[in-house]
């Protein structure tokens, strides 16, 4: 079992099994949140313990996808949780190592000059290619 939680606690949640997958975006929108590491993690092995009314919703404006869900009493960015079969969490907000690595960065160009990328994962200027691997 996988935690996770807000910086202040009011909301927490648990993963039954670990995300499938850990990117990271560099885009101006996921920056300014604070959820630019994201991992994607299967509806079915989401669960809410604390704070699921509480959960704020920023909605996305097109064309971006997803609502951005934050915590209104300390502001931390959770990602998109409960959105689908399928969805982005924020990686800031697990307790337990999820034991993966990032597999992408998405949105390189946006990225300021002052970041600097120190993996080896491929690096995408807007969204991630299909590859083969
Ligand atoms: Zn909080
Ligand atoms: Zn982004």
């Amino acid at each position: 079992m996988i935690k996770g939680s807000c910086c202040c606690g009011a909301i927490s949640f648990e993963l039954s099994e670990p995300p499938s997958m850990m990117g990271v975006c560099h885009c101006t929108r996921c920056r300014k949140v604070g959820a630019s590491t994201f991992v994607f993690v299967r509806g079915d092995s989401f669960r809410w313990i604390s704070g699921q009314d509480m959960v704020q919703r920023y909605k996305a404006i097109p064309p971006y996808k997803y609502d951005r869900c934050f915590c209104p009493l300390c502001g931390t960015a959770l990602g998109e949780p409960g959105a689908g079969d399928s969805f982005p969490i924020n990686a800031n907000c697990l307790d337990d190592d999820p034991q993966i690595q990032v597999r992408f960065h998405e949105f390189v160009a946006e990225m300021p000059s002052w970041e600097r990328i120190s993996d080896e994962a491929p690096q995408f200027a807007g969204h991630p290619v299909k590859t083969s691997t």
